[in-house]
């Protein structure tokens, strides 16, 4: 077993590492406060080679796999998960017609969103149907050689800023999640963003409704086959949690940092706090957790770029990173004491952005449930 990155990876993780520093942290508390996408900065990290990595050569990607995204998308996030959920949030919705899409579908819609600019959203939750993905509401129906789609989802990252939408829709409420299909939406007529939503944290990403109001797309957009909704909903997101969770080990390992460099410069009782053993006990549960949460995310990618079944991986990387980003910024808040309550210092913004982890792409009461699931089917498996 080999625990060390090759040189390709170590070079983009450094790319990935300095863009952070320069473009993204210096930046952060800003676009936090404005509650906005910095679309500028998110272009340059297009440009730099920081997205789609995932997507092969020929239609215009990094040609890389998914544990080279995860890498980057850790380094992002030590910059700022609100930034780094814009491509995130775009990686997953690009994920449906990477894992089912046809060539033509790859052609026609990765090549100009690789080669020219333009960012994709997932489109699952409604608002009846949040963690129960088979009570999508929005519907599609066959009209000739055309998809016509009705409904509105919520929630949806990138809702107001994407020129594709990667839309579940059901092509018959009567059969449930089978009766669930996928397809590729363009940004066009019909389409419209809703309600933005104003958010504790992540402020800099764009959460907003997504009103689809008869809009009609060639049949030739659907992704898979009709009834296959839900299927490629959850192959995408076994594939995609790990990267929630490396974007979750990005903010642990800034926590950490941020409470390591803190305690050696405040001064209480005449030392540096961090020479009482308590506080060294505090960063020493902090830094076993980041390794933890690293050692995870890159199991459950490299499973995925192996082409391994890795659901329960996956579901458990995204728990414990997402947890322990939770648990880990607010121990760095205890270790700045008064001062990391306060908007003055980086950590309470942390914590704030923590919160989403164990909420989006399923949230960790969920995760619980496919691992759980995982182990009982395994042990009947195993008794048969
Ligand atoms: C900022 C933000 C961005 C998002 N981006 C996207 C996006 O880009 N695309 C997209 O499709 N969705 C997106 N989501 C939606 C997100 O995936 C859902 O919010 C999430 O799946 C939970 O659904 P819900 O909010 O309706 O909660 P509910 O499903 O109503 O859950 C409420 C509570 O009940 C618990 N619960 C529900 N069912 C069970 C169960 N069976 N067992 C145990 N506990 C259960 C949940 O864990 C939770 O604690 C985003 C959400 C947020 C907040």
């Amino acid at each position: 077993m080999d625990f060390a990155l090759n040189e390709e990876q170590q070079a983009l993780q450094k790319l990935a590492r300095e863009f952070t520093a320069k473009e993204i942290t210096p930046v952060a508390a800003h676009w936090d406060e404005r509650g906005e996408v910095p679309m500028e900065l998110i272009k340059k990290m297009h440009e730099t080679g920081l997205m789609n990595i995932q997507i092969p050569e020929k239609y215009g990607g990094g040609g890389l796999g998914y544990l080279e995204s995860c890498l980057v998308g850790e380094e992002l996030a030590y910059g700022c998960t609100g930034i780094s959920t814009t491509p995130m949030a775009h990686s997953l919705a690009i994920t449906p017609i990477l894992l089912a899409g046809t060539e033509e579908q790859k052609q026609k819609m990765l090549k100009p969103i690789c080669e020219e600019f333009g960012l994709a959203a997932f489109c699952l939750t409604e608002p009846g149907a949040g963690s129960d993905a088979g009570a999508v509401a929005t519907t599609a129906r066959l009209d000739g050689d055309h998809y016509v789609i009705n409904g509105t989802k919520c929630f949806i990252t990138n809702g107001s800023l994407a020129r594709l939408y990667t839309v579940f829709a059901s092509e018959d409420r009567t059969k449930g999640l089978k009766g669930l299909s996928a397809f590729l939406v363009p940004a066009g007529p019909g389409v419209k963003a809703g309600k933005e939503e104003k958010k504790l944290g992540q402020r800099a990403s764009n959460t907003t409704e997504v009103v689809f109001d008869d809009v009609r797309i060639p049949r030739a957009n659907l992704i898979g086959k009709s009834g296959e909704g839900f299927k490629i909903a959850m192959m995408t997101l076994d594939n995609a949690r790990a990267a929630c969770a490396a974007a979750a080990t990005g903010l642990s390992r800034r926590a950490l940092d941020e409470a390591v460099r803190y305690s050696n410069e405040r001064v209480q009782f005449g030392q540096p706090i961090s020479a009482q053993q308590a506080i060294q006990f505090i960063l020493a549960d902090m830094a076993m957790k980041v390794e933890t949460s690293r050692l995870m995310y890159l199991q459950a990618a490299w499973m995925t770029d192996q082409k391994m079944k890795q659901t329960v991986q996956s579901a458990m990387a995204k728990c414990l990173c997402a947890d322990t980003a939770m648990d880990v910024s607010t121990m760095a808040i205890q270790v700045f004491g008064g001062y990391g309550y306060m908007k003055d210092y980086p950590v309470e913004k942390l914590m704030r952005d923590a919160k989403l982890m164990q909420i989006y792409e399923g949230t960790n009461q969920i995760q619980r449930v496919v691992i759980g699931r995982g182990l009982t089917a395994a042990a009947s498996r195993s008794k048969g």
